[in-house]
């Protein structure tokens, strides 16, 4: 049996500026995303709050 490793460490340079934060995130390749994931959940919840419908989809 070996070890799983369900989120194996991003390239380097997959690695970016947060557009919200400027904290270093994964924001390119597959599962990138221009926020990271915790200006995105802020960015959901913002949404929820105003009641509109959708969503971003990371
Ligand atoms: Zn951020």
């Amino acid at each position: 049996m070996t070890s799983p490793a369900p989120t194996p460490a991003p390239s380097p340079s997959q690695v970016g500026p947060c557009t919200g934060c400027q904290e270093p995130t994964v924001r390119y390749g597959p599962g990138g995303s221009p926020l990271c994931t915790t200006c995105a959940a802020a960015l959901n919840a913002w949404r929820d709050s105003q009641g509109k419908p959708g969503s971003v989809r990371a």
